[in-house]
């Protein structure tokens, strides 16, 4: 495809071939000239993990977490998913986050639950961007801007911390923030929410002293004439445990199909039959670019840390961090050709990592590599490949697995993947 067959503008989104869209990162150029290296976004996994959550929250109305651009999936083309397939409502951190999904058309609620809102709240109200409120100052400010607007009133939600100790307001502030809500009736009391510091923590004692503590915070806002329409606690881990369901669910990582509880001895809110069965959405692939024979003794990479400890055949994948990949996984981590694993060597570079291909048959320049995501070992090879190829089926690399090599969490995994890797989307 030629460069015309794409709107002027970045963000376009525009059809690449039958089932699949690419949305232009800032400086990407034409389609056609850019390196390999790739985010695949799977859409309809994402669709299968909303309806596995749905079951899991049995019908309390799920709002999906979508902060730092969905968890780096891409946050107009995810909400557009999830909106299509029913979802109740949208979180994010930032305003500018909410603000770029009412410019994307996106209808469904949106709660902005990062705490910073500076002198933004006339955007809230132009926006229709559901505040969190989580310090009393907010209310009478608030307050100002809805009169200043000349708008009847806001619906906020009300953060509180029951344990978190990060954002929301603590115990001994309820009674100062019922009064200020009762002296600004046009800043209305619509939710009330608090956040889990330990929703995944293998115990069952977890949850019993921060729900305490919320319905504490909810009785003594109803006793004050301020009873909270709907009510919500649960991040992904808390509703698959099938705790703290409240009058909506929050799941973030989960719709990305990554389960925070993997291998967690926790009972679950799944049947049995849907348990495990979240699908990865986002895969990362690129190509070799280089490759080269050597012999023992050559060294790899910045600083040396590498050295052949055998006659070894080790290729080039231009991805580095810059583009998310953490150069902790230097020496550790490990990508996938013709379906079988093969181990970061050296140090990981600012654009390109080497990795050791010595023991894969036929591996050749220009053969696929998976840097996040399942590779079999058939579809993988370059046209001359047939070896070997029934021998293994299918290998995976989660963002857990890259999580565990780079000593992190998968959020901070997925999320790390840069803009500079462009996204392209996957319906079927
Ligand atoms: C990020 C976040 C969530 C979602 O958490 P996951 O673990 O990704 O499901 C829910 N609520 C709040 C307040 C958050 O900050």
């Amino acid at each position: 495809m030629t460069d015309r067959d794409l709107p002027p503008h970045d963000d376009a989104v525009a059809p690449l071939d039958d089932d699949m869209r690419i949305f232009r990162p800032r400086r990407a150029l034409p389609t056609d000239v850019v390196r390999p290296t790739r985010a695949e976004v799977n859409l309809a996994h994402l669709r299968h993990n909303l309806h596995v959550l749905r079951h899991s929250a049995r019908g309390v109305p799920i709002w999906a977490v979508l902060k730092a651009d969905a968890y780096g999936h891409g946050a107009k083309a995810v909400a557009r998913t999830l909106e299509r397939a029913g979802v109740d409502g949208i979180c994010v951190a930032l305003v500018e986050e909410g603000v770029e999904l009412r410019e994307a058309g996106i209808t469904v609620p949106v709660l902005v639950m990062g705490g910073y809102a500076g002198s933004a709240f006339r955007e809230f109200i132009h926006h229709d961007l559901t505040v969190v409120v989580h310090e009393i100052g907010q209310i009478g400010d608030l307050a100002r801007e809805v009169r200043h607007a000349d708008s009847s009133g806001i619906d906020v939600h009300l953060k509180v911390d029951t344990g978190m100790g990060r954002l929301g307001s603590r115990r001994e502030e309820w009674q100062r923030v019922a009064e200020a809500f009762l002296a600004h009736r046009e800043v209305r009391l619509d939710g009330l929410m608090t956040h889990f510091a330990n929703a995944d923590v293998a115990e069952d004692g977890v949850f019993d002293e921060p729900l305490q503590l919320f319905e504490e915070a909810t009785a003594l806002f109803t006793a004050a004439g301020l009873p909270p329409r709907v009510r919500h606690a649960a991040n992904s881990a808390a509703l698959l445990r099938g705790r703290a369901g409240f009058d909506l669910v929050r799941p973030g990582i989960a719709l990305f199909g990554v389960d925070p509880l993997a291998g967690a001895p926790v009972e679950r809110a799944l049947p049995p039959e849907m348990a495990g069965k979240l699908r990865p959405v986002m895969s990362v692939h690129s190509k070799i670019v280089a490759l080269r024979q050597l012999t023992a003794g050559d060294a790899v990479g910045y600083g040396s840390t590498w050295n052949a400890p055998r006659p070894s055949l080790v290729a080039t994948v231009p991805m580095g961090y810059a583009d998310g990949l953490s150069r902790a996984l230097s020496n550790r981590g490990e990508f996938l050709v013709h379906g079988r694993r093969a181990p970061i060597v050296g140090i990981v570079s600012m654009d390109m990592t080497m990795i050791d291909v010595t023991d894969i048959p036929d591996v050749a320049l220009g053969d696929d590599v998976v840097l996040l995501g399942a590779q079999s070992a058939k579809s993988s090879a370059s046209k001359a490949f047939s070896a070997s190829s029934t021998e293994s089926g299918l290998a995976e690399i989660t963002a857990s697995d890259i999580a565990r090599a780079s000593g992190t969490i998968p959020w901070e995994v997925l999320t790390n993947i840069s803009r500079r890797v462009p996204r392209f989307y996957r319906e079927a």
